[in-house]
């Protein structure tokens, strides 16, 4: 019996994967790897940070070498070809060497789709002009260094998405003055919009002039570089120009092969990877998958999933059983100083997806360690959960050191379909430098339980305007101590002091829903609980005056000095 001979296309996250799983299953496979870079193996992610130099050599961008796979792993690694052609019936693949144009075919057992997802350049007046890049390859980010290291003084980014964040980043870092425009009012469009704004700030004091809510509508030579006119009639003139709106899937290989492709045009695969002919399998950002909390078809581009994805294809090949089981859409980003990550459904998800009366929320601020040892600073955190099991769906959060320690644990916690209750009992690792013994993620489990057994009665920030004060707008109570309120209140909110309202509490209407509020949310809570134990009926605002700037898009004020009142 002749070698089982498996052919991949696509060297990098999702085939190497593949091709060094395949060897550690079969040492007597023929394993071809073909690829149209002249690099496999490298490190997409680190990309911008290269161009930013905090990877100083661009050998560590190298993974895996063609040699290096060859030697370890004796696998035929062709670079510098593509793939032009599938032809199912007779099992080949016709292959285009970049080099002297040659073409060729070669034959395969099984064949496993990786070639990712292609940047999106949209047909804008001026967009085939030289100096507009993207990024995707090592020689993409070879090209734009040298740019830079060859003098460019501005840029503009287009999309504030994860990418355009991090070269955005990366550019200020190398002296260039740099423009962000997106479209949208929000950085980070899976975010929701309350728990990106902690970015905006960061990016701005980093120095990116960020320009939301702004399109680019054609792109022109300028006198040094190029000048980019946006819709609402400015203009940012750059000496280069960087595209960062969002991938498509490569689908070209499998519409050649007749494949089905899903319904967001990715390709369409079953848990095991195996795609509409089942001798034909494909992963990565190239195909479609399934949306763990919201079960649905998506596009999710990660590179965690792609390199999973490999490895399963590889597994069944072999004819072992693993399967996918969908994608949460885990992920995080720094800009700055500040991080953000997010996990599962996001609200605006649940909205889109018609779950909106299925789920609630709660904002916390805790600090990411304990609050007296040197360094504690808060995080943001919002937790989804659905009503009235209390699963866990969605989580994001903002702040500095220990995000990612949060959102790995609630990433957990949504794939092993643990409830908001599980979490409140989670033990985590804990000394006063690393987190607390109540943890924010068991901060998260209490407010969330909380809610569910009713003894926290939340309002959000939608339900308080910036100028609610009218008929039917609730009783504003602002139970923050002095030295705070007196740098401004919400409007018409009266101000009662925690400690002292158990004493004040005929100040109060009992005719009346009264929306009590503090900082974070958590004296709000102490104050709900006082409230409603007295007969008031009393919800707190969630996350407090922290998570209503957010939402409201609204800077926080300046602090004021302390005038030493105590309450
Ligand atoms: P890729 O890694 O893109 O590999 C596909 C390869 O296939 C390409 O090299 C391509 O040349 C080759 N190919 C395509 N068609 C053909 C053909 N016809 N013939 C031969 N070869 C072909 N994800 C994260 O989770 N975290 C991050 O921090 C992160 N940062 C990123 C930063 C940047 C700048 C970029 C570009 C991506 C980042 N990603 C990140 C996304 C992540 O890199 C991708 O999700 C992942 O690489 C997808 O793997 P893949 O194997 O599907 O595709």
């Amino acid at each position: 019996m002749s070698a089982m001979r498996i052919v991949i296309i696509g060297g990098v996250a999702g085939g190497a994967s593949a091709a060094a799983r395949a060897r550690r299953l079969s040492e007597t496979a023929e394993i071809v790897l073909i690829e149209r870079g002249p690099h496999v193996s490298f490190a997409n992610c680190g990309l911008p940070y290269h161009l930013g130099g905090e990877i100083a050599e661009r050998d560590q961008l190298f993974l895996q070498t063609p040699e290096s796979m060859a030697r370890r792993a004796r696998i035929d690694v062709r670079v510098l070809t593509e793939a032009t052609q599938v032809d199912p019936l007779a099992r080949t693949v016709t292959l285009r060497s970049l080099g002297d144009g040659r073409s060729s075919r070669e034959r395969y057992d099984k064949l496993i789709l990786a070639p990712g997802a292609a940047p999106i350049r949209p047909p804008l007046p001026g967009i085939d002009d030289p100096r507009i890049h993207t990024l995707r390859s090592v020689e993409d980010v070879d090209r734009l260094k040298e740019l830079v290291d060859g003098g460019a003084r501005s840029a503009l980014v287009v999309g504030a998405g994860f990418i355009g964040i991090e070269v955005a980043e990366n550019l200020v870092r190398r002296g260039l003055r740099t423009t962000l425009v997106e479209m949208q009012d929000q950085v980070l469009p899976p975010l929701d919009a309350e728990m990106a704004a902690p970015l905006h700030e960061a990016l701005r004091r980093g120095g990116v002039d960020l320009r939301l809510s702004r399109r680019v509508a054609a792109f022109e030579p300028g006198e040094r570089g190029l000048t980019a006119r946006l819709e609402d009639g400015s203009v940012v003139a750059a000496d280069l120009a960087l595209l960062a709106i969002g991938v498509r899937p490569e689908t070209a290989l499998a519409l050649s092969a007749g494949l089905r492709l899903g319904e967001g045009g990715g390709i369409a695969v079953n848990a095991h990877q195996q795609t509409s002919d089942p001798d034909i399998y494909a992963c990565g950002d190239a195909v479609e998958v399934r949306d763990l909390v919201l079960d649905r078809p998506a596009l999710i581009p990660l590179a965690g999933p792609a390199n999973r994805q490999g490895r399963i294809a590889a597994d069944h090949v072999f004819g072992r059983d693993s399967r996918f089981r969908g994608t949460q859409g885990t992920c995080i980003v720094r800009a700055f100083d500040r991080v953000a990550g997010m996990t599962g459904a996001s609200e605006k998800a649940l909205q889109r997806a018609g779950r909106s009366g299925g789920y609630d929320k709660v904002y916390i601020h805790p600090n990411q360690h304990a609050g007296y040892f040197p360094g504690a600073a808060p995080l943001a955190l919002k937790l989804i959960f659905s009503r009235p099991e209390g699963r866990v769906l969605g989580a994001q959060v903002t702040g500095g050191e220990g995000v990612d320690k949060r959102i790995d644990v609630l990433a957990m916690a949504i794939q092993a379909g643990m409830t908001v209750f599980d979490l409140e009992e989670a033990e985590l690792a804990y000394a006063p430098q690393f987190g607390s013994a109540k943890d924010a993620v068991n901060f998260a489990g209490f407010a969330a339980a909380n809610v569910l057994r009713g003894d926290h009665r939340q309002v959000h920030a939608a339900e308080i305007g910036p100028a609610s004060t009218g008929n039917g707008s609730p009783f504003l109570l602002d139970v923050r101590d002095p030295d705070e309120t007196a740098a401004g209140t919400l409007p018409g909110a009266v101000v009662i002091p925690l400690c002292e309202l158990r004493d004040r509490l005929d100040e109060l209407p009992r005719d009346r829903a009264i929306a009590v509020y503090c900082k974070v949310g958590l004296r709000g809570y102490l104050a709900q609980r006082i409230l409603s134990q007295n007969g008031f009926e009393a919800a707190n605002l969630s996350g407090g005056t922290v998570t209503w700037r957010a939402h409201h898009g609204l800077p926080e004020p300046a602090p004021v000095p302390a005038v030493g009142v105590t309450s």
